[in-house]
């Protein structure tokens, strides 16, 4: 997205502590206390955004169950015809509650 809009509209190093918006647009104040103006914010601030919180106050995030293991194991461990099959393209394998992928 950031490689499709003026260099004018992104903000690097610095976060946004507060906006308020009207109808002519947003004012977004920086921690750095320098302020901007501009038709549209766009919150692309992460999963705790402050900026989400701030449009929808209350808005709680919730657990959706998913839990994921990773883990980066050593070939030369495994017999090597076990692990050309596996990873010689991606592998997914899926069972009621159950994902397995692999990635050469
Ligand atoms: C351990 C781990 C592994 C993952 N692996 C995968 C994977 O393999 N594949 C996959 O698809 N997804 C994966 N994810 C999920 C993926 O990282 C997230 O879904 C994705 O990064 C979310 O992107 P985002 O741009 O919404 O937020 P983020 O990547 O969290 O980016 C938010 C940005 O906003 C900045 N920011 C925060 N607050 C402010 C503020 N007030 N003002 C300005 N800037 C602010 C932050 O510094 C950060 O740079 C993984 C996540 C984790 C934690």
């Amino acid at each position: 997205m950031g490689r499709g809009l003026p260099t004018q509209c992104i903000h690097y190093g610095r976060e946004v502590r507060d906006f308020e918006q009207d109808e002519l647009g947003v004012d977004v104040l920086f921690d750095d206390g320098q302020t901007a103006q501009a038709d549209i914010l766009i919150a692309a601030d992460g999963t705790g955004s402050r900026l989400r919180s701030q449009l929808f106050p209350g808005y709680e995030s919730s657990f959706a169950d998913y839990i994921a293991w990773r883990g980066i194991v050593d070939e030369a461990l495994f017999n090597a015809a076990d692990v050309a099959n596996i990873t010689e393209n991606m592998t997914l394998h899926k069972q009621p509650g159950e994902l397995f992928m692999a990635f050469p």
